[in-house]
């Protein structure tokens, strides 16, 4: 099937309509009266002028959060049934709306459609089905202390929460932060990444229309210093801040947290080490290092840009590698036959290229890739690429590229490969190819990360828990772990004493 033309476009109509902030549960214009253009990353047309929202637009996201919060319009007003109906429902409206969802998502990031429509879409609808489980299961609990007192916790929301989210998975990123925070009946701002502010605007009316009240859910689309998202991060009366990004704004992040001392969660860069032994099953290891380096582009925090071979088996991986990377189709996202798409950005095409031309002046060998490809005049493409030769020390190995730019390290022993692994700044996720039950268990305990695949890699669950060691950022998303990120504990005393 060819790339879908722009008459079939089911969210057409929609991109034409003006794009506004979400205050209050009303669409309303920035106060700056500023716009930024936000572009289809294959084509390098304007898709639309999005809203540059300012200090006055987030402080009156604020006010009306705060007074959703404080007047418990999501919390005491609502049962915890009827707050896991509303997120039942909007996950029903994802669904309903997949399709034009997954063009949108598509069209503003770049990424196959097919990721689109069967990774982002649905995993968003399943993360918020997830967390509508959690509402009508959030406890406390009674602790025995003495018989003079009754002793009990309750868990509360945190409050007004800021959302600051990334540009690699808009849809999703911002199920992952909405999904909790509304389970526990917290108010959020969200503010999407630049480069893809449209999903969070659809998903923005869908919530709504799921029933959500106004004021629990504002979106605040703008830039990141000096912009929306710096006066998020300083705001005195938000409560929380959660943030996915890199290291480097994880840290301004942290030092704004201070002035209130916000609860702060970060997700942040990787570096993963994918480490294939020579007993592991070849296919599967190839197919994991092609999914762990090239799905999204690379544009993946937890991307395996270092791919650690044992060397025996180094000649047989890299020739079933290379063959099959050779064979990847690159093109337009909306192309059904698209298995790479571009880079979400002229920015960070040229930061892929840069560090191709670093690589290759530290003398990493290229084995394929390294340019644009061919024939793609238009859109910010960078091939499939594929280093050999890498030393664990090299900038390529130790610097995170954001895209489909693979490391290949060669070793020999098994407690050489652990060092080398874990000798990086980042700790967000590693896999181990191996056949060996035995290696694994032990091999796993050997890695500094939150995350690691066995004989698989990339798999994600909402109940399975995600987040970094080291610079790779504090906190769990997913699972139970995020519930404890958006909620208070409060230890009650009661006297029985006589
Ligand atoms: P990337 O370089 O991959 O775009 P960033 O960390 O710069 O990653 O961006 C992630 C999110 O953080 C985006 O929504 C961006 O607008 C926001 N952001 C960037 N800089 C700041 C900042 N100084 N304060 C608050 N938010 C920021």
């Amino acid at each position: 099937m060819a790339v879908v033309q722009e008459k079939e476009l089911l969210c057409k109509e929609w991109l034409a309509k003006p794009k506004k902030l979400l205050i209050d549960g009303k669409w309303v214009e920035a106060k700056t009266n500023k716009t930024f253009k936000t572009y289809n990353p294959a084509t390098e047309e304007v898709l639309a002028e999005i809203p540059e929202g300012g200090k006055e637009d987030v402080d009156l996201a604020v006010k009306a959060a705060r007074r959703a919060f404080e007047t418990g319009a999501f919390y005491n007003k609502f049962s915890a049934s009827q707050r896991a109906k509303c997120l039942y429902t909007l996950a029903d409206l994802i669904d309903k709306h997949a399709d034009e969802l997954a063009q949108l998502e598509t069209l503003d990031n770049g990424k196959p459609i097919k990721e689109s429509r069967w990774v982002d879409v649905p995993m968003t609808a399943e993360t918020f089905r997830y967390y509508a489980g959690w509402c009508t299961k959030l406890e406390g609990e009674t602790i025995n202390t003495n018989n003079d007192f009754f002793t009990y916790t309750l868990r509360e929301p945190v409050g007004v929460v800021g959302q600051i989210i990334p540009w690699n998975f808009p849809m999703l990123m911002l199920a992952w932060k909405w999904g909790p925070a509304l389970a526990c009946g917290n108010s959020v701002i969200l503010k999407p990444a630049e480069q893809t502010p449209l999903s969070a605007l659809r998903l923005g009316e869908l919530a709504l229309e799921a029933g959500i009240p106004e004021g629990v859910i504002n979106i605040i689309t703008g830039l990141g210093p000096d912009s929306a998202g710096e006066f998020i991060a300083n705001h005195m009366d938000i409560d929380k801040i959660a943030f996915t990004g890199e290291d480097r704004t994880g840290q301004i992040i942290v030092k704004a947290s201070a002035g209130n001392l916000k609860r702060v969660s970060l997700e942040l860069g990787g570096k993963a080490p994918n480490i294939v032994f020579a007993d592991a099953d070849m296919d599967a290891a190839v197919n994991g290092a092609i999914t762990g380096i090239f799905f999204n582009q690379g544009q993946v925090c937890c991307a395996g840009s270092r791919l650690f071979i044992e060397k025996k088996a180094q000649d047989e991986f890299m020739s079933k590698l290379l063959d099959r990377v050779g064979k990847m189709v690159q093109g337009n996202g909306l192309d059904e036959k698209t298995v790479i798409g571009p880079q979400v950005s002229k920015e960070q095409q040229e930061r892929c290229l840069n560090y191709i031309d670093i690589a290759q002046k530290e003398g990493a060998k290229l084995a394929c890739g390294g340019e644009r490809p061919e024939g793609l005049d238009k859109g910010y493409f960078v091939k499939p690429t594929v280093f050999t030769n890498v030393n664990n020390d090299m900038r390529i190995a130790q610097e995170e590229v954001f895209g489909p730019v693979l490391s290949v390290i060669p070793f020999e022993k098994m407690d050489q490969v652990a060092e080398q692994a874990n000798k990086t700044r980042f700790g967000l996720s590693g896999a181990v190819w191996t056949q060996d039950v035995k290696k694994a268990h032990k091999f796993v305990k050997k890695i500094q990360a939150g995350t690691v695949w066995v004989n698989c890699y990339n798999v994600f669950d909402p109940a399975v828990p995600f987040g970094g060691y080291k610079q790779s950022g504090y906190g769990r998303e997913l699972g139970k772990h995020s519930i404890e990120l958006y909620s208070n504990i409060k230890s009650v005393w009661m006297n029985l004493a006589d």
